[in-house]
């Protein structure tokens, strides 16, 4: 952006969640890019006169989990409203969601930006209903028309409002990327971007620096990727701040995002917009939640990513990329930390060293996730037990770790199969050693002439003797008493 501006930019992420059923009613929430299309649909979804929703108390409980997550207050009664618009996305003519008082408001998320930790403000949390997913396609003879999938109609999304905290590129990807990941931690959303269960809305604005008041914004809809998302802002930056540089004035509306031609269009006015005539929905009751209900979500909430990543860098002794890597998922910071339980000696820096040098690329290769793998923590924990026992070197244990990893196999078990134990014992490792430099004299003679780089020569020779399995530590011994 150019110098002499500042961005302002709000959120709206709209976050599918992991229920069983619907918003308001009890057809499944499927798979959409699996499922047949209209495969998940039945009279209230499909919007037919005379049905009545019924609210999902999971999608409720998953709800909490989120507000109290992010530190929100939590309203005691919230109500449900209809925003009414046409369009065929929404069969009944209007959706439910939560408009006048939001199930929380004020909350914070801590993110992790490259100029360090800032506080995102939440505005406000609430529930509504996905719509249907519509499909635009041609007859032959161009024709446009329009095919309409219900199995999205009616799945429960929550929508988490930022304030306008963030003012760089990087801070939107730093607080997009956080907030799935605490969405993952939470178990209330797969985080699967490319299945379209998070989705975005950016607000954006720009104002000359030491301007108070924020400028005047325009809102992107409908942005389905973190890399169409930072375009499209990227593209708005460029635009305002144009407009204002060139003396002119923003005009409050919503756009699309054009990804073929990188551009973002006018979708309709502002008063359009706005003209959604919400009332208050007269076929629910207002939301109330107990206090039992408060204190089951609270108990429900795992530690949160951005406390779990302090507690690796001081408990651990991690460094901040080690933490990072290890906290991104849930699954491998509970497998980091399960190894390390495993342990006699527990080694945190080892175990770390051992999972992001070696597991993950294992991991990578085999397209697995770390709960679908056959090396388990407690394999790992023992591997690495035999390695700060001396029993195994480094090489061995690395191909001990493939081993594991394809065929499933304990590391005792694949120890003994293959006779993996390291060499440790001095007289033999002592014979192999003088058999090494007595089948070598012109390089001995060569070393002790002093071409001392031979010295490396000799330790691979008794290594490549013995496959791998001598103790480095003792051949370096060996070799520095009989060179
Ligand atoms: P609406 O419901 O019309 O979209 P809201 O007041 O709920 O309006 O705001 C929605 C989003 O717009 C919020 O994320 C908020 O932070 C953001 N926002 C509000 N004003 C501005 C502004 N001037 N510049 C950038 N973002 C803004
Ligand atoms: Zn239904
Ligand atoms: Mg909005």
């Amino acid at each position: 952006m150019k110098p002499g501006y500042t961005a302002d930019i709000g959120l709206e992420v709209h976050a599918e969640l992991q229920t069983q059923s619907k918003m308001f009613c009890i057809c499944p929430v499927v798979d959409l890019t699996q499922a047949p299309p209209n495969s998940a649909a039945c009279p209230v979804c499909a919007g037919m006169p005379g049905t009545l929703p019924v609210v999902n108390a999971r999608a409720v409980e998953l709800a909490l989990r989120v507000a109290l997550a992010l530190d929100c207050t939590i309203a005691r009664t919230s109500r449900f409203a209809r925003k009414n618009y046409f369009y065929p996305d929404l069969p009944k003519g209007y959706q439910i969601s939560q408009y006048e008082s939001p199930l929380a408001e004020g909350g914070v998320l801590p993110v992790h930006s490259e100029e360090g930790w800032i506080n995102v403000r939440i505005r406000r949390v609430h529930l509504e209903e996905d719509t249907a997913k519509l499909t635009h396609v041609h007859t032959p003879d161009g024709q446009a028309y329009s095919l309409v999938d219900l199995n999205r109609a009616g799945i429960p999304l929550l929508e988490i409002v930022s304030e306008p905290d963030l003012h760089t590129i990087d801070q939107v990807r730093a607080y997009t990327r956080d907030l799935r990941r605490l969405l993952q931690y939470l178990e209330v959303n797969s985080g699967d971007l490319e299945k379209g269960v998070i989705r975005f809305e950016a607000n954006i604005s720009v104002r000359p620096v030491g301007e108070i008041n924020l400028g005047t914004r325009v809102e992107i809809k409908n942005l389905n990727s973190f890399r169409a998302m930072t375009a499209a802002i990227a593209f708005e930056l460029e635009r305002q701040t144009a407009i204002l540089d060139a003396g002119g004035r923003v005009l409050q509306e919503t756009l699309g995002w054009d990804e073929v031609e990188g551009v973002t269009r006018s979708q309709r006015s502002k008063e359009e917009a706005h003209d959604y005539r919400y009332f208050p929905e007269p076929d629910l009751p207002p939301l109330v939640i107990t206090p039992n209900q408060l204190s089951t979500a609270q108990a429900d909430l795992p530690e949160r990513p951005d406390r779990r990543f302090q507690r690796f860098l001081v408990e651990f002794d991690l460094d901040a990329y080690q933490a990072e890597l290890l906290i991104n998922e849930k699954p491998i910071a509970d497998y980091y930390e399960t190894v390390l339980t495993h342990m006699d000696r527990p080694d945190p820096a080892l175990v770390a060293n051992w999972i992001i040098g070696e597991l993950f690329g294992l991991i990578n290769t085999s397209s697995q996730s770390i709960g679908q793998i056959a090396v388990t923590p407690q394999g790992l924990a023992d591997l690495l037990s035999r390695l700060q026992a001396g029993q195994v070197n480094n090489p061995t244990a690395k191909t001990i770790l493939n081993r594991m990893f394809t065929a499933g196999e304990s590391p005792d078990e694949i120890i003994r199969a293959g006779n993996f134990a390291q060499l440790s014992d001095r007289e033999t490792l002592a014979g192999v050693v003088d058999d090494t430099l007595s089948a070598h004299p012109d390089e001995l003679s060569a070393y002790r002439a002093g071409k001392s780089g031979l010295r490396s020569w000799f330790f691979g020779q008794v290594m490549q003797a013995t496959d791998g399995q001598a103790n480095p530590a003792l051949v370096n011994q060996l070799l520095n008493e009989k060179l």
